[in-house]
């Protein structure tokens, strides 16, 4: 296999179910290194919980989950190592307001990378700069936009230098005018390489942005294409997903 073809996630026939209701109904995608993968769908498709699964926030019924070496589906599989290769950033930003932005960003590095006050610095300025935001560093949250807090949750995540990032809907709480800033973060971090799952709303930004979009439909991946997939949907659940939306 070509190396930059590699899954740094694979999911197979991932089924789990909340109490009797059953949300994954057999989920398999996989995203080689590098690749941008969008995930679509009505609220309640399942989502959301199938990017919590891949970060074990959410324990699978059966199935398998593997990501870079991890079994995440393996009750021995390391979760401290896991949750360092995987970044999450949700819809709610959560930084500490009482922390500075560069402590916000430099608190896991120190803690669970070990890494000194002065390295973690370092690392927190370079993320901010990749997130447009390198001179708001002493600022508290509350001085920030919506936006900016949200930028500044993606270098919190960038900061442990993962090997895959995961975002869920993390522009719905934001105004339109803020919106388009936090995306052009997102579009940057796929050109520079990136491996991404986006769990997104914006139609446009995912066929521009993701090399896959995947639809998925009562727990289940429905349709899976390019970009032009969107123009061209194969099932009448998509058809009608794409002209009634959410
Ligand atoms: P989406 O992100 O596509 O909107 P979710 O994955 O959030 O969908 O939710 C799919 C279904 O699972 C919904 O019916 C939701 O109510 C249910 N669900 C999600 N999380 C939980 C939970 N922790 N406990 C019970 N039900 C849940
Ligand atoms: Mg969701």
């Amino acid at each position: 296999m070509n190396p930059t073809e590699y899954p740094i996630v694979e999911l197979k026939d991932v089924h789990k179910s909340f109490g009797n209701v059953k949300v994954l109904k057999g989920v398999s995608f996989a995203i080689p290194k590098g690749q941008v993968v969008a995930i679509i769908g009505k609220s309640g498709s399942g989502k959301s919980t199938a990017l919590r699964c891949i970060d074990r926030l959410e324990i699978i019924d059966s199935g398998t989950i593997q990501v870079c070496d991890h079994a995440v589906h393996s009750p021995s599989v390391n979760l401290r190592q896991l949750r360092q290769d995987v970044g999450i950033v949700f819809q709610s930003y959560n930084l500490f307001p009482h922390l500075t932005v560069e402590q916000n960003i430099t608190l896991a590095p120190k803690a669970v990378k070990n890494l000194s006050a002065a390295e973690a610095r370092e690392i927190a300025a370079r993320t901010l700069k990749q997130v447009g935001l390198a001179d708001k560093a002493q600022a508290y949250p509350e001085q920030l936009s919506g936006g900016q807090q949200q930028r500044v949750a993606i270098a919190r995540s960038l900061a442990m230098e993962p090997e895959v990032m995961l975002f869920d809907e993390v522009t719905s709480a934001l105004d339109p005018q803020l919106t388009g800033e936090v995306l052009r973060v997102i579009e940057s971090l796929a050109e520079g390489g990136m491996t991404m799952v986006l769990v997104t709303h914006e139609m446009d930004f995912a066929a521009r942005v993701a090399d896959t979009i995947i639809y998925m439909h009562e727990g289940k991946v429905w349709e899976t294409g390019s970009g032009d997939m969107l123009k061209n949907p194969q099932t009448p659940e998509l058809r009608d997903f794409l002209s009634h939306g959410l």
